[in-house]
């Protein structure tokens, strides 16, 4: 029951009703007997608005997705490393009114990769992407076991950005980080000959940007033990995925991610551990590739 005592937590986004994360995080404080509940609050209010909102309604804890990740960065107390290098941030704690913040995506995607297929090893990864979500599976690969990776991106305004921030996590992480335009095709042949793992970071094959993020022809220079990913979870099997997975390949998408994703905010604000098997066999009904 809701009372005066109960602690709230939220998603701070726009648009954000669909999200399934009030479900996963509700589990979680029901799971641990915790007096707290996690709403959803589709905004479009400016950043400031949205850090005094938090301060004063007194919410422990939010996530963040668009149009917030980046926005907020500067109005924080505190950043985690991981935040500062990544420079994008979906989870922030509220402590009497001091504000830290963190990014969980990285991390949730490769714990999501490990529980899926815990024998496999990642040395060398192929990214199509650079966007924030990219960079967070970027910052967090070394930590995995991976050693080298090649980002394809495309050539315009952010192209040297992103590349000086890839500069700063590769110095930080000892991960070696390759930058190619993502249409010089014959960069992506030769990179994907040597990936144990492709991993599609783009919005390609999203509901509303349907299509496949490289050209099909190429998958065919892909290791046939490689594994291919994608962030993307609705639709749960993207053109992309249903075309590795006609050609063998085994395949993850992005729900994991979003569910361990989830785990590691939730953690993160209550020192305490979700349960996400029960979380993953709800959502998928137990044979999903996530
Ligand atoms: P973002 O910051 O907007 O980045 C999108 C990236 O896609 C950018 O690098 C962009 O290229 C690239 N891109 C978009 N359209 C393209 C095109 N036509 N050709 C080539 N590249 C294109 O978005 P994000 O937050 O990183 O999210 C990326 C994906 O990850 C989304 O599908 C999102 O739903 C998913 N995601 C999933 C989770 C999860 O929990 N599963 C969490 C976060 C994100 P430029 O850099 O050139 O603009």
């Amino acid at each position: 029951m809701i009372s005066g005592y109960t602690a709230l937590y939220g998603l701070i986004a726009h648009p954000a009703q669909h999200s399934l994360s009030p479900f996963i995080h509700n589990t979680g404080f029901h799971q641990i007997q915790m007096d707290a509940r996690y709403a959803v609050f589709d905004s479009q209010a400016t950043p400031a608005a949205i850090t005094s909102a938090i301060k004063t309604l007194g919410i422990r804890g939010v996530n963040l997705s668009m149009p917030y990740k980046q926005s907020l960065v500067p109005l924080v107390d505190n950043l985690t490393s991981t935040a500062k290098l990544v420079g994008a941030i979906n989870t922030i704690k509220n402590e009497a009114g001091r504000l830290t913040a963190t990014n969980t995506d990285g991390d949730g995607f490769w714990c999501a990769l490990q529980k899926a297929h815990p024998q496999r090893r990642y040395r060398s990864v192929t990214i199509l992407g650079a966007g924030g979500a990219a960079l967070a599976v970027i910052e967090a690969a070394v930590r995995y076991g991976v050693q080298q990776v090649t980002v394809f991106k495309r050539a315009n305004a952010t192209y040297d950005s992103v590349i000086q921030r890839l500069a700063q996590i590769s110095l930080a992480s000892g991960l070696q980080i390759i930058v190619e335009p993502y249409d010089d095709q014959l960069a992506l042949a030769t990179a994907l000959q040597n990936a144990d793992c492709l991993i599609n970071a783009t919005n390609i094959g999203m509901t509303a940007t349907p299509g496949n993020p490289l050209p099909i022809n190429l998958l065919q220079y892909l290791p046939e033990d490689s594994l291919v990913a994608d962030l993307i979870y609705a639709p749960r099997e993207t053109a992309f995925l249903k075309t590795a997975q006609k050609a063998h390949y085994q395949i993850q998408n992005g729900l994991g991610m979003l569910i361990e994703q989830a785990a590691l905010s939730f953690e993160f604000w209550t020192n305490e551990s979700m349960t996400t098997m029960p979380i993953y066999q709800h959502l998928t009904g137990g044979n999903d590739a996530s």
